[in-house]
């Protein structure tokens, strides 16, 4: 059930409605638009019962949703989400371009300075390395840890870089939710429900990467778990699923970038790295995800990935990253995009972000 308030709605209007949706036993979620607010109503099990609803002071209209998805749903929010780190000019989702690089671990201090550099001058706005390291090998490296952590948060000084990076399991959320700008869930976490719904408490942007074999419909209800508990900053990640083919590690789905988007008000991201396994397959992956219009390209870069701990066959060389980020910027004008090459710092707020208006999340 969808609550969509009146354009000349008033906060005060938003409160009343949303405090006795929650007296009813439900909960609200109140999704500001640039037009309108609209209040998804969850935690029912039928249908919620409209008639006070509508007569409550600056309500336009109660509809059904009938999608199982409703907070990620685009019913309940017309225009695309874009997620915004304060003080920076960086967004993931809308007009700009969003790139993430950086290694698949962090392996040393000097490793992560040496790629975050690099990537830095090319014009990355954030920076990836795995602290924790979902690996198939128990044998294989799993992560340096909190160490990870300590030195990526030297770069974002350092750099501006904001930094992603993957949280395993409870106990790794809370570290990785202290020191990160956007948590990622890993695809084979994606149906961790249990974290899905920890990440959801936290109000920091989660990154959710596409499980193995994931349906459109299994995805977006995991991106439902996490906006259920009131966390709405989700980004989608595309990675490549497992199919029959065994030219490459992954087959990367790219037609399922405008699927999301018809559905879903949320900003998607592709991965070539994973999505392919190889690295002369990841450049080609990285034009097409841009031209197919993803809001942004996650990709592994290692300065000697003959030496990587993991993942080295599908990361890029620096040099590599930078022609990625030329081509993308002239891939970008014909998809109606830009590219913003580096992070600017002490950016004041625009006045939406000061009304609030884009930190739903954050302002309950
Ligand atoms: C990663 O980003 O390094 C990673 C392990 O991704 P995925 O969960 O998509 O395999
Ligand atoms: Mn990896």
């Amino acid at each position: 059930m969808l609550v969509v308030m009146k354009t000349q709605a008033t906060p005060e209007e938003i409160r009343v409605v949303c405090e006795h949706i929650e007296k009813l036993g439900f909960r609200a979620h109140p999704l500001p638009g640039a037009q309108r607010t609209a209040i998804g109503i969850t935690g029912n099990q039928g249908e919620v019962d409209r008639g006070n609803l509508e007569e409550l002071s600056g309500v336009a209209e109660v509809i059904r949703v009938s999608k199982p998805y409703k907070l990620a749903s685009r019913d309940v929010k017309e225009e695309d989400t874009i997620i915004r780190f304060a003080g920076t000019d960086a967004t993931i989702g809308g007009r700009d371009l969003a790139i993430v690089a950086g290694p698949c671990s962090i392996e040393s201090r000097d490793q992560a300075f040496a790629i975050a550099e690099q990537v830095s001058a090319a014009g990355a706005q954030f920076f990836r390395g795995g602290a924790f390291k979902p690996r198939t090998s128990p044998y294989a490296f799993q992560g340096m840890g909190i160490e990870a952590l300590r030195i990526m948060a030297e770069i974002r000084d350092r750099f501006g870089l904001r930094i992603i990076t993957e949280a395993l399991d409870s106990e790794t959320l809370e570290l990785v939710a202290e020191w990160a700008d956007v948590i990622q869930i890993g695809a084979r976490n994606m149906q961790n429900f249990s974290l899905l719904k920890k990440a959801g408490r936290l109000r920091k942007p989660v990154l959710l990467k596409r499980g193995l074999s994931a349906t459109l419909e299994e995805f977006m209800m995991s991106a439902e778990y996490v906006m259920s508990e009131g966390n709405y900053e989700v980004i989608l990640c595309e990675r490549g699923v497992r199919t029959f083919s065994d030219h490459a590690r992954n087959t990367l789905d790219l037609s399922v970038i405008p699927a999301v988007q018809r559905v879903s008000h949320l900003p998607i991201l592709v991965d070539p790295s994973h999505g392919t396994g190889r690295r002369d397959s990841v450049l080609p992956m990285a034009r097409a995800g841009v031209a197919c219009g993803a809001d942004g390209i996650i990709v592994e870069v290692h300065h000697q990935p003959e030496n990587a701990l993991s993942d080295g066959p599908q990361s890029i060389y620096p040099a590599q990253f930078a022609q990625m980020m030329n081509e993308i910027e002239r891939i970008a004008p014909v998809v109606g995009r830009t590219l913003p090459r580096g992070i600017h710092l002490n950016v004041a707020p625009k006045y939406g972000e000061r009304l609030g208006l884009y930190d739903a999340g954050k302002a309950k």
